[in-house]
């Protein structure tokens, strides 16, 4: 669902640039908060900022602006409308089924008992839906990133800074990729004004899918942008790991065999050694008397055998004969073959044993070649994963619904979809509404941000109209989509609905 196409109806503005004015949907929501204020300002309330705003400026966050005395949301509502041809067996009906209203440009209510900005009744296949659409305000939001990388970018808890400021922290590392923990309500809130603000504006640029520089305490700099390869150092990266050490031994041993003595397959935390391996002894395999550095953890297996880096599978090794603390010359003999190489094959090395037993330096058999080639191969193009991470679960259910934990259940029973601009958003087990999604679903420019500091983000609640009434939704203010696609003004993006993510058809709800 990445790359949406935009359609510009002729009333929003050129990608990448401000409008020449602000447009579109005006607000019935300005209320003077004093008469000490201008007679040509009116203050917004959307957001507790409660700016001021001149006739013909906008407010802090350069969302809403004054127009002509209206408070008036400045980016166009955003519809996803289907990219794909509808079926003519009527099981998709082209004027409703295939177009959504999403959060992106359609306000923020403050206080959160009134109503959402949208509540759009649609019908879906014969069933009357809601949708409740906002922008909501997340000051309990955080971004999850997980890049692509064998090489150290630092220790774990090691603090992450954007313009010097703390800014998140680096978590686990997983199956060929670090984590990092990025934004966060301690770090908007919890650290000094200027921490706040750097780490909003950080969130904000990462959110809406653009390069961030990130320095890590002891650690890389990086340069992330969601769907793009990670820079680490000033390097990209290319290649993901085929596997650890271990499993990079297990999948190719049997192509090995035959063609050398011993493979060392270099690793930062698993280290593979063929010969002692499950894999090479199930192949029956000579013990090579090769003896690593580290520690051992199961046969062939080997923990620590070097400092973690930027080198030989993410290790800090030029050389991969470092990590051989000696040779056994009870198993060993001259003229044996080994191979070593990395997790994603970038750096291998072939050896023979001289008289001494040395390993010498030796041109690679293309037999032997052609299986490190394979690695490389195997291994997944490298890249920066950014998901949102919010928690909904707060004051933003009372625009939905009188009886908030209603809502709550009705997503956890699967009665409500939810969904960030239109993109699927997976829901936490346990409590709250704890929702996260994959940026790159999400329509280019849905991120927004208030100076409180906090991130603007879009969030529906897509739901049964019956089982709306039911919980208590405010069911007065539902307005039908063909009226809001009729007198609201917007830009609509493309979507294919065959993707199967499409808000609109969920099965739990449609039966
Ligand atoms: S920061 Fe934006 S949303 Fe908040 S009051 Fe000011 S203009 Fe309105």
């Amino acid at each position: 669902m990445t790359g949406h196409n935009r359609i510009d109806h002729g009333i929003g503005h050129p990608e990448g640039l401000p409008p020449a004015e602000p447009e579109v949907h005006v607000l019935d929501k300005s209320r003077p908060r004093s008469e000490h204020m201008a007679a040509n300002k009116i203050e917004c309330n959307a957001c507790p900022v409660l700016c001021q705003i001149t006739e013909g400026r906008s407010g802090a966050c350069d969302r809403y602006a004054n127009v002509q005395g209206v408070l008036t949301r400045v980016d166009p509502l955003l519809l996803l409308t289907s990219s794909d041809s509808v079926p003519d067996d009527g099981s998709i009906d082209e004027n409703t089924d295939t177009t959504f209203i999403t959060g992106v440009g359609a306000g923020t209510t403050y206080p959160d008992y009134k109503p959402a900005p949208f509540i759009v009744a649609s019908q879906v296949r014969g069933v009357d839906m809601v949708t409740v659409v906002t922008e909501g305000i997340f000051s309990y939001c955080s971004f999850k990133v997980k890049i692509d990388t064998d090489r150290y970018l630092g220790p774990e808890r090691a603090s992450i800074r954007h313009r010097g400021e703390s800014v998140g922290h680096v978590t686990t590392a997983e199956y060929g990729s670090q984590m990092l923990s990025l934004g966060g309500v301690h770090h908007l809130t919890g650290g000094s004004k200027k921490e706040g603000r750097i780490t909003c504006e950080m969130m904000l640029a990462l959110g809406n899918k653009q390069a961030v520089e990130l320095d890590i305490d002891g650690g890389a700099k990086l340069i992330v942008q969601a769907g793009r390869p990670p820079v680490v150092d000033g390097i990209e990266e290319k290649h993901m790991r085929v596997g650890c050490g271990s499993a990079t031994i297990g999948i190719f041993a049997k192509q090995w065999f035959g063609h050398v003595d011993e493979v060392v397959v270099v690793d930062d935390h698993i280290t593979g050694v063929l010969s002692e391996h499950q894999a090479g002894r199930c192949l029956d395999m000579p013990l090579s008397g090769i003896k690593i550095k580290g520690r051992k953890s199961t046969p062939g297996r080997y923990f620590q055998v070097a400092n973690p880096g930027s080198g030989w599978g993410g290790t800090d090794i030029d050389d991969p004969l470092d990590i051989i603390e000696g040779i056994d010359s009870e198993h060993a003999r001259p003229g044996m073959r080994l191979l070593m190489t990395s997790t994603t094959g970038e750096h291998s090395a072939w050896f023979v044993l001289d008289e001494q037993l040395r390993p010498v330096p030796a041109p690679m058999p293309p037999v032997v070649k052609k299986v490190v080639d394979r690695i490389v191969e195997n291994c997944e193009p490298s890249l920066a994963s950014v998901m949102f991470l919010a928690g909904a679960g707060g004051s933003l259910r009372a625009g939905v619904t009188d009886n908030p934990v209603w809502l709550t259940h009705s997503i956890k029973q699967a009665m409500t979809h939810v969904s960030c601009g239109g993109a699927p958003a997976y829901v936490w087990a346990g409590g709250g509404i704890t929702v996260m999604v994959d940026v790159l679903r999400m329509p280019d420019r849905s991120f927004g941000s208030v100076p409180t500091p906090a991130i603007v983000a879009p969030i529906e609640f897509t739901l049964r109209m019956d089982d709306y009434a039911r919980l208590g939704g405010h069911v007065d203010a539902v307005r039908s989509l063909e009226e809001v696609i009729a007198t609201e003004r917007g830009r609509s993006v493309q979507q294919s609905v065959e993707q199967g993510v499409w808000p609109l058809l969920q099965k739990p709800m449609l039966g």
